[in-house]
């Protein structure tokens, strides 16, 4: 399964995709936790990387063609991909499908994630990880079952993240109207683009992206 999960920041990217990986056995690919393994490692990509994330804006493409080149070409990829975060920009995707054309793999699907600004404001503000194995919580709509420990490692550290202040959370959804929302009709056109409610419960847009797979003809895996 090949496979493009769209939206937003906050929108439920992550989340929805860290429960497809488990369900469906292939591999999440999220750009963002990429890039932050890189600034945490001080590499040359994390230096170049780290002033345009904390200012809410987009990494280069030529940077992240490079890096999604060789993530998917790794064997941990050989029974397909989630991507979450990328493509977010037209260049991206096109770059996608040439990468994707070369090894003669087709993309199944682009499921977009439609959540109103006021609601993803209020995602990003609540938003937390764990620091072991990162899975999201939030404040609000979902605290570890135990308070302070994490449901799937137990691990007892939690991060937050420094761009998700209020602050920059405006320069990431402009940079989201601007530069990623052209990618829908670029899909549409290829009639690949799925839409699921994502203001819904997590289970139910769950549910919504079962469905869609299910119409597409994937089965879990
Ligand atoms: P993205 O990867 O698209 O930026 P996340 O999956 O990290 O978004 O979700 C953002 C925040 O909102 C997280 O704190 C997550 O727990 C919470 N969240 C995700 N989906 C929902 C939902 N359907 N309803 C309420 N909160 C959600
Ligand atoms: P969110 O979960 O809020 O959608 P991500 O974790 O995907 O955010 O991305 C965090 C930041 O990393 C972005 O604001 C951007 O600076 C950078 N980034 C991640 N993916 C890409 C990409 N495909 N192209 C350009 N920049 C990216
Ligand atoms: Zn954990």
């Amino acid at each position: 399964m090949e496979l493009i999960l769209l939206g937003p920041p906050g929108a439920g990217k992550g989340t929805q995709s860290k429960f497809l990986e488990t369900r469906y056995g292939v591999a999440q690919i999220s750009t963002g936790d990429m890039l932050r393994a890189e600034v945490k490692a001080g590499s040359p990509i994390g230096l170049e990387a780290k002033s345009i994330m904390d200012a809410g804006g987009l990494v280069s493409d030529e940077l992240i063609i490079r890096m999604i080149g060789e993530r998917i070409s790794r064997p941990d990829c050989a029974k397909g991909f989630i991507l979450d975060g990328f493509p977010r920009t037209v260049p991206q995707a096109e770059a996608l499908d040439k990468l994707l054309h070369e090894t003669a793999v087709d993309l199944d699907a682009v499921i977009e994630l439609k959540v109103d600004e006021t609601v993803l404001v209020e995602r990003i503000s609540g938003r937390f990880t764990c620091a072991k194995c990162g899975t999201g919580y939030h404040d609000s709509f979902k605290q570890p079952k135990q308070a302070g420990v994490c449901d799937i490692c137990g691990g007892t550290e939690f991060v937050r993240r420094p761009d998700d202040k209020a602050e920059t959370v405006h320069a990431r959804l402009e940079a989201y109207n601007a530069q990623t929302a052209p990618i829908l009709p670029y899909y549409k056109a290829k009639g690949r683009l799925y839409s699921v409610d994502g203001m819904a419960e997590m289970d139910d847009v769950q549910a919504q992206i079962e469905a869609v797979l299910r119409q597409i003809g994937v089965a879990a895996g």
